[in-house]
């Protein structure tokens, strides 16, 4: 907006639009500020795998005669180019995420389908943890949404549990009417989060513990997903966390009614 414009048409129309041409302006420029600040971020984050990449690849180019060094490097590469894509992989749905006006699929959604899709996408990891997945609590439960979105959501809180937590402890998954209101919990017995950064985890790539998530593989967007997709979903994120005894993420989702076909089989079975 013209500066010019604003002090126009504030003095034709009097104070109150005043004040809410300000708050737009001052609304988009933090939107910029965002947009800015995303971009900066993003480029910074995806500098570390590249410049590992192309010193590996020179590495290897100078190893040539010794097998047993080309494979390791071409390991590591290979490592580095998986983070590269679970990197990018994340900062397209997080873009996709804030972009859209709303979601692009809006359909009925089962829960037990997206808590049994997100435990089956880890199961792997947890059992290489050593770390034992489970679920409970209600079934049945439907909200209306985009499934792929709340399976990525609900994924990335199950990945986050299985990484926090020592080996031969438990992570649940666990599914909750509330009146109006599904809650799915995640809890785990790890590492915990303390108060302070209780406030920033949900900021992009925001780590309590940066060389830690580094380490694990983590790229500090994942809770930042999770909470752009229950917002676009109208729900919330809560968080509880003992430092040293575990932490539960709640997502709130407001509940729907099973579609037709579901209720028809129901009542022809009844
Ligand atoms: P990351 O990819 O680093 O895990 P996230 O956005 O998923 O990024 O999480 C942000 C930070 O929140 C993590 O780096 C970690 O410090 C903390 N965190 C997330 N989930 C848990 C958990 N279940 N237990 C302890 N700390 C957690």
């Amino acid at each position: 907006l013209d500066p010019r414009l604003v002090s126009a048409r504030a003095s034709s129309v009097g104070p109150q639009l005043t004040l809410l041409v300000i708050r737009d302006v001052t609304e988009r420029e933090r939107l910029d500020q965002m947009r800015t600040d995303f971009v900066s971020n993003t480029s910074h984050e995806l500098k570390t795998p590249v410049a590992s990449v192309s010193l590996l690849a020179e590495a290897i180019e100078s190893a040539a005669d010794d097998a047993e060094q080309v494979r390791i490097f071409a390991a590591r590469i290979s490592a580095e180019a998986s983070r590269l894509g679970q990197l990018t992989g994340r900062i397209l749905s997080l873009s996709r995420l804030q972009a859209a006006e709303s979601l692009s699929q809006v359909e009925p959604v089962s829960i037990d389908e997206v808590v049994a899709a997100s435990i089956e996408a880890h199961s792997v990891q947890a059992d290489s943890a050593g770390v034992e997945l489970s679920r409970g609590g209600e079934r049945g439960v439907w909200v209306r949404g985009d499934a792929q979105v709340l399976i990525e959501a609900v994924g990335n809180l199950v990945a986050n549990a299985i990484v926090y937590s020592p080996r031969g402890s438990r992570v649940g998954v666990g599914v909750k009417v509330d009146a109006d209101v599904v809650e799915i919990a995640v809890t785990d017995q790890g590492i915990g989060i303390s108060d302070a950064d209780r406030e920033r985890i949900f900021e992009r790539f925001y780590r309590a513990d940066e060389a830690r998530s580094r380490r694990t593989g983590g790229t500090g967007l994942g809770l930042s997903i999770v909470k752009h997709a229950t917002q676009r979903h109208g729900g919330e994120v809560r968080v509880w966390s003992r430092p040293g005894r575990g932490s539960t993420f709640t997502m709130r989702l407001p509940l729907a009614s099973a579609p037709e076909s579901v209720l028809d089989k129901k009542s022809k079975r009844k």
